[in-house]
């Protein structure tokens, strides 16, 4: 009997590379990559070695002090998005914690309603979920936090209409990844910008899953609209290569100056083993080149499922390697199970979508095997 709470599924036991083996030594191509988690892929020298040494020196202080790791993660963080002098990170653990500590940040505008989109995950925190669409998810815990408002995505006039002077923040994933990586029009985080400034509320980014090189830039929004500067970001996924740790970003003294110390905390957040795998994360993917390579790699598979010309895939969406399959049939969690039959991991965020989300130092070669057994297994799943 299972002691913990969670879907009985493949029990994975080790990890190499872009691969993972089950209890049975059986080998899957990870193309999920814990979604969107493990960057570096599995068992990655340089992540293995920055947490060992760091396990052997310090595991844990708390936040009531401060580690040269957590002070280093901090400075890199605001250099990889662009944050201006006076800009500042909470370190947390999760990208529910991020947004918990977002959600607080746009109440400290003193303007009590959050304007989110539908479609958007955010979290199953009381207050992430508050903020995340799916019904389902949040029907059976009712009543949640009050003031959130939510309106159509990709749809600049809505927003327009709901961002009023009692709206303190707007919370946008530049890619909405739970909803089956869907990516807004051109130029939309663009007039989200306009329209929050404007009104006098804060533009706060959900980078959880599309942050850290994941879409071919450190950042979703530099990918989408290069040059726009938000006013709070939050991050986490990718950011450890599986270590749990997340942050907030925020942009510039004044959005800073919103929360105060001792206003947010937690106990682990930015601990030293979080902070020495984050930095080992960073310095892996700014060393080895891997923004370009994510690129590369995202178009080399989106242009391969392209080429199929298979009626049964409608076609790919995304950027980098954040992409979904669009399968023409509802038959994704069938394709999920197909897939897993044979040697690949995948999921499916809506019934007719596949998310790959693949560790960042993938190959085309490893790509492509996926590619040549899809129709294989469109089959399979069909049947
Ligand atoms: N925001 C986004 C955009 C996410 O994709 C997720 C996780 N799927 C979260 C927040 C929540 O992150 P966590 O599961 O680490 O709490």
């Amino acid at each position: 009997m299972m002691g913990v709470f969670g879907e009985p599924g493949l029990v994975l036991t080790e990890g190499d590379g872009c691969y993972v083996t089950d209890a049975d030594g059986r080998r899957y191509l990870d193309l999920l990559g814990g979604i969107a988690v493990n960057s570096l892929g599995h068992g990655h020298p340089a992540l293995v070695a920055a947490v060992q040494e760091q396990a052997a020196r310090l595991i844990h202080t708390s936040n009531l002090f401060t580690t040269p790791g957590q002070v280093a993660l901090g400075e890199r963080l605001l250099e990889i998005a662009g944050a201006p002098e006076g800009s500042r990170v909470f370190l947390c653990n999760t990208g529910s914690e991020a947004n918990e500590a977002a959600f607080k940040l746009a109440r400290r505008t003193g303007r009590p309603d959050v304007v989110v989109l539908e479609g958007g995950f955010h979290g199953r925190t009381m207050g992430a979920i508050s903020l995340t669409s799916k019904e389902a998810y949040r029907a059976p815990f009712e009543p949640l936090v009050p003031g959130v408002r939510r309106v159509p995505y990709d749809d600049v006039e809505a927003l327009r209409d709901a961002v009023d002077e009692s709206v303190g923040a707007v919370l946008v994933e530049p890619i909405q990844g739970e909803a089956g990586v869907v990516v807004p029009s051109q130029g939309y985080l663009e007039a989200a910008r306009r329209i929050t400034r404007d009104a006098g509320a804060l533009l706060i980014l959900d980078e959880v899953q599309t942050g850290i090189a994941r879409t071919g830039e450190w950042f979703g929004f530099q990918t989408l609209a290069p040059g726009l500067v938000p006013d709070a970001v939050t991050v986490a996924k990718g950011l450890g290569g599986g270590v749990p740790v997340g942050g907030l970003i925020t942009f510039g003294p004044e959005v800073s100056g919103l929360l105060t110390a001792g206003q947010h905390g937690t106990t682990f957040g930015g601990n030293p083993l979080a902070c020495a795998a984050a930095l080992a994360v960073l310095d892996t993917i700014a060393g080895d080149g891997l923004l370009t390579h994510v690129v590369r790699r995202g178009e080399h598979i989106a242009a391969r499922i392209d080429a199929l010309g298979d009626a049964r895939v409608t076609g790919t969406r995304g950027r980098g390697l954040l992409r979904a399959v669009l399968l023409r049939d509802a038959v994704a969690p069938q394709l999920v199970v197909a897939a897993r039959e044979a040697g690949f991991v995948v999921n499916a965020p809506t019934a007719n979508a596949v998310r790959l989300a693949p560790p960042l130092v993938i190959s085309d070669a490893e790509l492509d095997t996926f590619v040549d057994a899809l129709p294989t297994l469109l089959d399979r799943a069909g049947e």
